[in-house]
């Protein structure tokens, strides 16, 4: 008989009894690796979520650039406040009047990207075990931050209006009632990631009351909301209800993810808190990038730009949605955006999405599969496919290309028995 050997230490092992304990549940995405092959040119990737950010104009902007260097470097290149600058949070402030938003520039936050506004967040106020309330499924980056926080998310129920007002209530009176702590509720309310789907104004106003009920704080996280397809952008959840809403904006998806640069509009409380935060996180954030921001909100016709992104998204979402249409066997569903960069695809039971990765990648089509988006596990039989990025006719050959991929899936599970009907509560 063999003993058992001991495992052989790795590399990767050696500082592992140092690690702080909340670092033990972080792992690295099981489909990074396919991922590399996802941005092969001849791949038609409808994984990413990468803004398309060819139509800026580049030359003006170096010259801009170039020209705040020159005329004002020993300020753009130096420390400043770790609240951000001050012309800047003015000039958010007309941004977010754009969704009814009556913000005040003292209540900015600025951070690198709404990403760090939510790390920031969450470090001041989750503890280990703390609940966060989130709908299912919910955006992979926030989650992720959650887990690294330790917290236990506990998702919420959606359907095609977003969070459900009585299955959120449920949820924070049951957790309440098991003697768990419910820090936040944490929401998407444009054009989520990864659904696509959006609160009509009235199941605003109902998640509010809800929210008064209960008394729970919303995370209102929005860097879709000024890319609305269809229809001027809705009122934010903040424009009705100043302190139970914390606002997140980020110039990633209406000018440049490069740069880094987003927002928090807080109570004063909790803008008083995470100012600190920042301070401690990066003393401050990018001072260059802010000036690069505000300049161009400044000289440039930014909402015309907005426009022209508007324009380049709805051929690709017209793309996305019509060779779904024209390649998906039967038996899926999809969601229909307006807006945003996603589309979430329900699969028939017995189908794995993730299982199915490696076959798509053969057919030089990528997508990202659903279990990443569920804190719990679900999301097997889901995909996101996002529009943002390829060329239309791309779109519409990935989608062809796909349509292959999940019809073989198909033939083989129902010659072995594993397909059932689509249930009807089905996103
Ligand atoms: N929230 C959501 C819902 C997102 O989709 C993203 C980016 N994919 C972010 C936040 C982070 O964006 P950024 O940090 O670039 O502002």
């Amino acid at each position: 008989m063999s003993l058992p050997q001991p495992r052989r230490e790795t590399r990767l092992d050696r500082y592992h009894d140092l690690y702080a304990e909340r670092t033990k549940g972080l792992k690295a995405s099981a489909v990074r690796s396919l991922f590399a092959v996802a941005n092969r040119p001849e791949v038609v990737s409808l994984a990413g979520g990468m803004p398309n950010i060819a139509s800026l104009p580049l030359d003006p902007l170096a010259d801009m650039i170039a020209e705040m260097v020159r005329q004002h470097g020993p300020q753009v290149l130096q420390y400043s406040g770790a609240q951000g600058e001050e012309r800047l949070r003015e000039q958010i402030c007309q941004v977010m009047a754009l969704e009814q938003i009556d913000g005040n520039p003292d209540d900015v936050v600025l951070s690198c990207g709404s990403q760090q506004a939510l790390d920031l967040i969450t470090r001041t106020f989750i503890e280990p075990g703390d609940v966060i309330l989130a709908e299912g499924p919910s955006y992979v980056g926030a989650l992720n931050t959650f887990q690294a926080y330790q917290a236990d998310v506990v998702h919420v129920a959606i359907d095609e209006y977003g969070l459900i007002p009585d299955a959120l209530r449920q949820a924070a009176l049951s957790c309440r009632a098991a003697g768990r702590r419910v820090k936040f509720c944490y929401t998407i309310p444009n054009f989520s990631n990864p659904t696509g789907a959006t609160q009509s104004v009235s199941r605003r106003h109902e998640l509010l009351a809800v929210a008064k009920e209960v008394d729970l704080l919303f995370i209102e996280d929005n860097p879709y909301g000024l890319l609305s397809l269809d229809h001027d952008p809705l009122p934010a959840l903040r424009s009705f209800e100043s302190e139970r809403v914390i606002y997140l904006g980020s110039f990633s998806k209406t000018f440049s993810p490069g740069l880094r640069v987003g927002w928090a509009l807080a109570p004063l409380a909790v803008k008083e808190k995470l100012i600190l935060a920042q301070e401690a996180a990066t003393l401050c954030p990018p001072v260059f990038s802010q000036f690069v921001v505000s300049e161009y909100l400044a000289n440039w016709d930014w909402q015309g730009q907005i426009k022209t992104f508007r324009q380049l998204y709805r051929a690709r979402r017209q793309a996305l949605l019509a060779g779904l249409a024209e390649h998906m066997p039967p038996g899926l569903t999809w969601t229909k955006p307006g807006g945003g960069f996603f589309v979430w695809l329900t699969l028939p039971e017995g189908l794995d999405s993730q299982a199915m990765l490696p076959q798509a990648l053969t057919h030089r089509v990528a997508f990202v599969p659903g279990t990443g988006f569920y804190a719990d596990g679900l999301g097997a039989r889901n995909m996101r496919l996002s529009f943002c990025f390829p060329s239309p006719e791309d779109i519409l050959e990935g989608t062809r290309r796909l349509g292959e991929v999940i019809t073989e899936a198909l033939d083989l599970a129902q010659t072995f028995g594993l397909t059932h009907a689509l249930p009807k509560e089905s996103l």
